[in-house]
């Protein structure tokens, strides 16, 4: 068997790791790789492998670092299934189809660019129509039930408890010599336990190849509840004083995240009488396709949800308004008074935030509220930071609304849950590779599973590595 680490190594961005085993190819996950453009740019449109040779992709998840470069793999010639939950599947209908129009809208502004320095057009990476086409190749399974992915070869997904529909990718191969068989588990992105919405991250106890995401793999993360009595204060706070409270947060999970705690909070009678908006198509999108997947939260959400909300919908409430139409959502910047706006991206880089932003930055009764990680030079980065001066949209703006950073919101295990996580592990897996973080991170959490656990053989492979097994 050999492994490839085409993306996530060294770094948290663009997962991306090539399996071959008894002759087939199987890939798990095919995510974009997200930095500055033109890196961006070079590292997504070509693979160092012949994308029409793999004949399976496995995705732990939705994210689009995750999923997002699939329509560029069917565009290359991939032909074969997809495989992930069905929830993962509903949610990549959503999310490619936007990345899509993502990629169009960016090549538009790249070639503008290009133009001015007289330099031939370039094509996006895909289309909104390569997405769809891309859709067309997903089976979506559920949890815990072994699917057969060729003779000898089953592939089990476990709840990574990290955004709805997330898992842990476990891969069987059986030698056929009676040996017994060899076990790969994948964890994707692992979550945290006690999250709201979400099940616990399943524990698994058998594995002989770990591949173990090392996001957080040396920061410990302040509990959430912290953070949700942190919301409720900020947004009275800000209300008091006539403001509003502006939050970028991802469409995905985090938007649904603060509205069950709002929700919460709201027939609790524990929030001021203002309106909330979630002003964001895909998270509107989104939405509807949790709604569908209820099954799936965990025991103390469905409960809530049976026994307590009087709407029996975690996702609306008395001054809950979601926003599609852009018409609408304008009407927004001529608003009067205190009211709580949520909108994408989560990193403040585009889509409708930046228009909120620039309309309220400068009012000093405001509050600017990041419940996510920021990426280095993105405008929520400038944010969390402090900065006094932004730019958005090529112009200047003088902060002098409140800026609040809540960091107990995220969805990732922190050290000691990614420890907590692998110590289920009896024996130790004979070799981990150590993926998707940044150097520091997956060098700490190796050195914790050496010492620690006792891990025999742990690796952090570097880009496009192979490795023998
Ligand atoms: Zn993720």
């Amino acid at each position: 068997m050999q492994i490839s680490f085409h993306g996530a190594a060294q770094t948290v961005t663009g997962s991306q790791h090539l399996i071959t085993a008894d002759g087939k190819r199987l890939l798990l996950d095919c995510g974009l790789y997200q930095g500055k453009r033109e890196e961006a740019r070079r590292r997504n449109q070509d693979f160092l492998y012949d994308p029409a040779d793999i004949d399976t992709v496995v995705l732990s998840h939705a994210h689009i670092d995750h999923s997002g470069n699939l329509p560029n793999l069917v565009k290359q010639g991939f032909r074969g299934k997809v495989i992930c939950t069905t929830t993962t599947a509903d949610l990549c209908g959503a999310m490619l189809l936007d990345s899509g129009h993502f990629q169009e809208k960016n090549v538009e502004y790249v070639n503008r660019q290009r133009r001015k320095h007289g330099e031939p057009p370039v094509d996006p990476i895909y289309t909104q129509a390569d997405a769809a086409e891309a859709l067309g190749y997903f089976e979506g399974i559920e949890y815990e039930q072994a699917y057969r992915l060729w003779p000898g070869a089953t592939v089990t997904l476990h709840d990574a408890g990290h955004v709805l529909g997330s898992a842990i990718v476990e891969l069987e191969f059986q030698s056929g010599k009676g040996e017994p068989a060899r076990r790969l588990v994948f964890t994707g992105d692992l979550g945290r336990p006690n999250v709201p919405l979400l099940c616990d991250p399943t524990l698994l106890t058998a594995a002989d190849i770990l591949l173990m995401e090392s996001t957080y793999g040396s920061r410990t993360h302040p509990p959430l509840e912290e953070s949700a009595g942190a919301l409720k204060e900020t947004i009275r706070r800000t209300s008091q004083r006539g403001g509003k409270v502006i939050i970028p947060a991802f469409a995905v999970e985090r938007t649904q995240l603060l509205v069950y705690l709002l929700n919460k909070l709201y027939h609790k009678g524990e929030l001021p009488d203002i309106p909330i908006y979630v002003d964001s198509p895909l998270a509107v999108n989104v939405t509807e396709i949790f709604r569908r997947h209820t099954a799936y939260f965990d025991e103390e959400t469905q409960d809530y949800l049976r026994h307590d909300d009087p709407e029996g919908d975690i996702f609306n409430f008395g001054r809950l308004q979601y926003i599609r139409d852009v018409e609408q959502s304008k009407q927004l910047h001529s608003l009067k008074g205190p009211c709580v706006i949520i909108s994408a991206s989560g990193m403040a880089e585009a889509g409708r935030i930046q228009h909120h932003l620039k309309n309220n930055i400068e009012d000093s009764r405001n509050t600017i509220l990041i419940v996510g990680w920021q990426a280095p030079n993105t405008l929520g980065r400038r944010l969390v930071e402090q900065a006094p001066v932004v730019r958005i949209f090529g112009m200047e703006y003088h902060r002098a609304a409140e800026v609040v950073t809540l960091n107990g919101f995220s969805n990732h295990a922190d050290e000691p849950g990614l420890l907590g996580w692998a110590q289920g592990f009896k024996p130790a897996p004979k070799r981990t590779f150590v993926v998707h973080g940044d150097p520091d991170a997956a060098q700490e959490l190796a050195t914790r599973l050496r010492g620690d656990l006792g891990f025999p053989e742990v690796m952090i492979p570097s880009l496009h590595q192979t490795v023998e097994i």
